[in-house]
């Protein structure tokens, strides 16, 4: 059956989604921290634009390696000392900021910006992420998901800025 949408690709929605996290939640986010630059863009835009960065292989693979260890952490199946160094989400851990960045950086430099912002200011669902519930482990989860909307934003900017220098190019 072909909906038009990549297997793995549909493999790597769900999967953030059985974490409590959908596409609509990341486009809605992601046009929150876009609009102030392009004030008329779009919920379907964003949403497209999520689609669009979920997609890439290199996405997929960094969203089911983080989440895999999210969950083998919550299901005990990790050592320690790893184990604790995960559910406490150690900030000199680092590792989960580092396979995000992959995601980040597909669609250049724009992306690391918003992933920055993202990350410090824990906005709407990524602070929900974060909080704190007893045996949920989401060490890779609020990463990953700021990374794939951080991706969609430079997505969206670097296409409004080609359509900007086209349209001075047509004047
Ligand atoms: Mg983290």
């Amino acid at each position: 059956m072909s909906t038009g949408i990549g297997n793995l690709t549909q493999y790597t929605i769900d999967l953030i989604a059985k974490r409590g996290i959908t596409v609509d939640q990341m486009a809605k986010l992601l046009r929150k921290v876009q609009s102030q630059y392009i004030p008329d863009l779009t919920f379907e835009q964003c949403k497209e634009s999520i689609l669009m960065v979920m997609e890439k292989r290199e996405v997929q693979n960094a969203v089911m390696t983080g989440i895999a260890l999210d969950v083998l952490t919550e299901q005990g199946h990790i050592e320690e000392p790893l184990a604790s160094i995960l559910k406490r989400d150690n900030a000199l851990y680092g590792v989960d900021e580092i396979l995000a960045l992959s995601i980040v950086n597909i669609y250049g430099s724009i992306g690391l910006t918003n992933f920055g912002y993202l990350d410090k200011a824990k906005v709407g669902i990524i602070s929900d992420i974060n909080e704190k519930r007893p045996g949920v482990v989401n060490t890779f989860l609020d990463d990953l998901v700021s990374a794939i909307i951080a991706a969609g934003a430079s997505r969206i900017a670097h296409r409004h800025r080609d359509e900007e220098n086209k349209e001075n190019k047509e004047e």
